[in-house]
């Protein structure tokens, strides 16, 4: 996690902070467990003063000025909706009655079955 205080161009108290984590999710189609890597990047300026569209149309997200600010419920808010709403793994199947492993069995079972057909 980085973070970095600075002044921004219209003299507000700005934070820029970046972290990466590494989460465990259920995988929403094989209902196993995968794990995703949530990237945040924002950029914070402190302003009490109304929020101007006209000049508010960069991606800088305004909080009201805080004493104290706790950045790690901040930063968890961020990593939450950075997340996936419906995480899958690239490539898995949903579990169902033909898994991969019966599969292969019943695949083995056939090329016996061949075998033996060819000998007789
Ligand atoms: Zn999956």
């Amino acid at each position: 996690m980085r973070v970095r205080g600075f002044v921004d161009a219209r003299g507000r108290p700005s934070l820029d902070f970046s972290a990466e984590a590494a989460l465990g999710v259920l995988c929403t189609r094989c209902l196993r467990p995968m794990p995703v890597v949530v990237e945040v990047q924002q950029t914070l300026a402190f302003d009490n003063a109304e929020i101007d569209d006209e000049l508010d149309l960069d991606t800088i997200e305004t909080l009201p000025m805080v004493q104290h600010l706790d950045l790690v419920e901040l930063l968890e808010e961020e990593l939450l909706l950075a997340l996936p709403m419906l995480p899958k793994h690239d490539a898995c199947e949903a579990p169902g009655p033909a898994t991969i492993g019966r599969t292969s069995v019943f695949s083995g079972l056939q090329g016996l079955m061949d075998s033996t057909d060819g000998t007789t």
